[in-house]
């Protein structure tokens, strides 16, 4: 282990809160989809800070649009009428059928403020009681108390926790039916689970929840924070079922990096909100969205989305051709676009070994739901770089067991 990271380790240990389990990596500076540690040793960079990093690291359109915006104006509050801000929610909007846009800065945020909208919207303007959000077995919604309550792990110590959530189990239409009561405000579903292992709800199933929102009178709330902004393969993951969700949630990708979420709702939904009704210091800031304009004038431009579906597929293809050919060693594969999920046949700790090798060999992704090999390249990737992966994959496969 270097020097480098050894003594950033020590100094970790003092000042920061025991939150994070590192891996064994200080990195030291990024270019498109590779990453450089402090000892000079490269790396695959196939989880782009956690599907944040979509057009890449060091981008340099992107770093001069920050440039230059952090010159004229980096934040002046939401007390004032902001164009950048108005830029970015009318090309953000031309995405999908939402008319309207709340900006924060994180996924979680997006998620409590389209929990507050759907309480507030049924109260308000449906003169309904009904507050409950009823979310899916092994889903994510991030860390505050309300989303974390609805996601309903990480709970240990923190209770009392917010009440008002529940959870129905995945892939069944009759117990989500039967977990909504009078008091069911809205449903909160991510179109593809990715903290939980890549599981995209498929269509049969997604349909299902909607018809079924739309006879109970609940509210559909789409979390596309990480498989949103173009990664599935379309621009949001939601769209592959043909549904229109009420709510829309966005974050990670939505400034390659800069802290940024969006919530964007229906008009009809969005009078639950009045002026007063929520806020946020930071969020929408003119430097934040000024980049967020950007990253979508690129996406729209190098037509990174279609990029998304096409390589999605051919490496679902090869991961598959490849679990054929080494019989028993993986379980699984999994995802849409860029978003892919290579279920190991193996225990957990096999599981681990396996990413730890790849780390090792010099690609970076993560292992989620156990044995999940969870890849979330930027969409900007070089198609080598996901052939040389598979290659590298299949060499530790075959001499695992
Ligand atoms: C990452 C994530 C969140 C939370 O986002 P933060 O910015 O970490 O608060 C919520 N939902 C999904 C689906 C996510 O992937």
């Amino acid at each position: 282990m270097s020097a480098t990271l050894d003594a950033l380790k020590e100094r970790e240990a003092k000042l920061l809160c025991r939150t994070y389990s590192r891996y064994p990596i200080a990195v030291k500076c990024g270019k498109g989809s590779r990453l450089w540690d402090f000892d000079g040793k490269e790396y695959v960079d196939l989880l782009a800070g956690i599907a944040v990093v979509g057009l890449g690291h060091g981008n340099e359109e992107l770093a001069g649009v920050m440039a230059e915006q952090a010159r004229r104006l980096v934040h002046v509050s939401n007390l004032f009428y902001q164009q950048e801000q108005l830029d970015f929610a009318e090309k953000l909007l031309g995405t999908c059928h939402a008319g309207k846009a709340f900006f924060c800065n994180s996924g979680a945020e997006a998620n409590e403020a389209a929990i507050k909208m759907a309480r507030r919207y049924q109260r308000k303007v449906r003169g309904r009681d009904a507050w409950e959000v009823i979310s899916l077995d092994n889903c994510f919604h991030g860390r505050t108390l309300a989303t974390l309550s609805a996601t309903g792990k990480h709970t240990e110590g923190f209770e009392p926790l917010p009440e008002g959530f529940r959870r129905a189990p995945w892939g069944d239409l009759d117990a989500l039916d039967a977990a909504i009561t009078p008091h069911t405000a809205a449903v909160l579903v991510e179109a593809i689970q990715g903290e939980g292992g890549v599981f995209p709800l498929g269509r049969d199933y997604a349909r299902g929840i909607e018809a079924l929102c739309r006879q109970r009178g609940v509210l559909l709330i789409c979390d596309e924070i990480q498989a949103g902004m173009g990664r599935s393969g379309k621009f949001w993951a939601f769209q592959h079922y043909d549904l229109t969700p009420d709510i829309v949630t966005s974050a990670k990708a939505l400034a390659n990096g800069l802290p940024l979420g969006a919530m964007l709702a229906s008009d009809e939904v969005a009078a639950g909100f009045d002026y007063g009704s929520h806020a946020t210091t930071f969020g929408g800031g003119a430097l934040v969205t000024a980049v967020g304009s950007r990253v979508l004038d690129i996406m729209r431009r190098d037509g990174l989305v279609q990029r998304a579906a096409e390589l999605g597929e051919r490496a679902r293809a090869r991961f598959r051709a490849l679990g054929e050919r080494l019989p028993g060693s993986i379980r699984e594969v999994r995802g849409l676009g860029l978003l892919l999920g290579i279920d190991l046949d193996a225990t957990p700790e096999q599981a681990r070994a396996v990413w730890a090798a790849l780390l090792e060999r010099g690609y970076i992704l993560n292992l989620t739901h156990g044995t999940v090999l969870r890849l979330v390249p930027p969409l900007t990737i070089d198609e080598a770089d996901l052939t040389g992966f598979t290659d590298t994959l299949e060499d530790l496969l075959r001499h695992w067991r």
